[in-house]
């Protein structure tokens, strides 16, 4: 129900964790996080955040990229496993998704005889099982690969994807559920809603329906879903703090 992830200079796992808490108020079961360091590790807990961020505090979470969400249950239901982020197969990718993808039963089936295992119930272990086959199938970038997914599945989402083989890099697309992309000094920041962003930068770019962000090496790319390249419109916030 809520999405919160860095990439640039900064610590990354405070910014999220404190993120996850501003979206609190969206109503969730579950909390989790994926950091990306060389490493790409998953944390995720049924509960609150507070118990997401007991269970790390004895864990190894410095990164300058990562991803954190919040969930509220829609396939399969709260507990540790469901919750996000969710691995692909390989373990090599990871996403984060808001939302509700309709026809992942079809799709997993497909996925299943293609050798993905899948180990939730959840809709969203589809979708990134999807972005690796394609990613395997067609030898593309994982941008691209996301890009062709989003012709794939039918439903509502915010994503977004991390993988080992890019450890600099944010992906994020969106249909029908919320995404804004904050846009500071050298760092980005992405949220459900600017209540994460706007204690770091009042300049945030509103993602469209069928648009997906590449952030890399310091720099933002739109593309639209037929791979047109989108120039983003940088809003500046008034909101109090
Ligand atoms: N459909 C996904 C799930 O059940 C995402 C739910 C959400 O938006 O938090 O895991």
């Amino acid at each position: 129900c809520g999405i919160v992830a860095y990439i640039g200079h900064r610590e990354a796992c405070p910014i999220i964790l404190k993120g996850l808490h501003r979206l609190e108020y969206r109503g969730y079961d579950s909390a989790g996080i994926a950091l990306l360091n060389g490493e790409l590790n998953v944390f995720k807990k049924k509960g609150k955040v507070a118990e997401l961020e007991a269970f790390i505090a004895d864990k190894n979470v410095h990164a300058h990229v990562g991803m954190g969400h919040t969930r509220w249950a829609t396939h399969g239901e709260p507990n540790d496993v469901n919750a996000h982020p969710h691995y692909s197969t390989s373990e090599r990718i990871a996403i984060i998704h808001n939302g509700i993808i309709e026809n992942y039963a079809a799709l997993k089936k497909h996925l299943q005889l293609q050798g993905h295992e899948f180990h939730s119930d959840t809709d969203t272990e589809v979708f990134v099982n999807l972005i690796e086959e394609i990613q395997k199938q067609n030898a593309c970038s994982l941008e691209e690969a996301v890009r062709l997914a989003l012709h794939e599945v039918v439903g509502a989402y915010a994503i977004v994807v991390i993988s080992k083989d890019s450890p600099n890099q944010l992906i994020a697309a969106r249909k029908g559920s919320p995404l804004v992309i904050g846009v500071g000094q050298d760092e980005f920041f992405l949220a459900s809603d600017a209540t994460p962003i706007i204690e770091y930068t009042n300049e945030v770019v509103y993602v469209n329906d069928y648009e997906i962000a590449v952030i890399r090496d310091g720099k933002l790319e739109l593309r639209s879903k037929e791979d047109v390249q989108q120039t983003p419109y940088i809003q500046k916030l008034e909101l109090e703090l």
